[in-house]
């Protein structure tokens, strides 16, 4: 949180505020606690704390603390947040930030299966092209064993033609892999 400097005073320790606007490309220093984007966030009582309290810790440079929460894995990037902000910071692009820099830095994430559905989510994405449902969420409920969960409601979508049992081609597979090996060298500042 704080740096000794030169003179031996104490200031707050920038770096990881100033990496996380690099990364995210948005001004947290803009931030001045108006609270908007925490009242309309709808997972605001699911996440140990609200969105504006993110911000300022960011701004205080708790990074471990920010990195090991529950906070940053249960956005689900519906970007209420953003639209809301009088300073237009989107705050959908600062939790992927610090989800990206807790995998990095091998912090286990505290939400163990939303992190696994994200995986699921970009394999799926990376080898089809686009996202093939009944694939991903088959892979997703292997992997985290809750085999059980919502069967009701896939079979509901099934039924109404929502989840296609094969997976559409795509033309252009190559392009979306390119997209992903752009995103991997942006994340590496190359
Ligand atoms: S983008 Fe995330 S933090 Fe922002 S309102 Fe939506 S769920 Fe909440
Ligand atoms: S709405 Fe914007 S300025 Fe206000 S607390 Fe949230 S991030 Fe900060």
């Amino acid at each position: 949180m704080y740096i000794i400097t030169e003179n031996g005073s104490k200031a707050l320790d920038l770096n990881f505020t100033n990496e996380i606007s690099r990364r995210s490309g948005e001004d947290i220093k803009a931030c001045f606690q108006c609270q908007k984007c925490a009242s309309g966030c709808p997972i605001a009582e699911y996440g140990e704390m609200d969105t504006n309290q993110v911000i300022r810790m960011i701004q205080f440079g708790l990074k471990d603390e920010l990195l090991k929460s529950k906070a940053i894995w249960v956005c689900v990037g519906c970007e209420t947040c953003g639209a809301r902000c009088p300073n237009g910071i989107r705050i959908a692009a600062i939790m992927d930030t610090l989800r990206e820099m807790a995998i990095e830095e091998g912090i286990t994430p505290a939400e163990k299966d939303i992190y696994l559905f994200h995986q699921c989510f970009l394999d799926s994405a990376k080898s089809l092209g686009r996202v093939h449902e009944a694939t991903m969420l088959m892979k997703y409920k292997l992997k985290s064993g809750h085999l059980m969960d919502d069967v009701g409601v896939g079979l509901k979508m099934f039924l109404k033609g929502k989840l296609a049992l094969f997976p559409h081609s795509v033309s252009s597979k190559s392009e979306v892999r390119k997209i992903f090996e752009w995103a991997k060298q942006k994340r590496s500042g190359h």
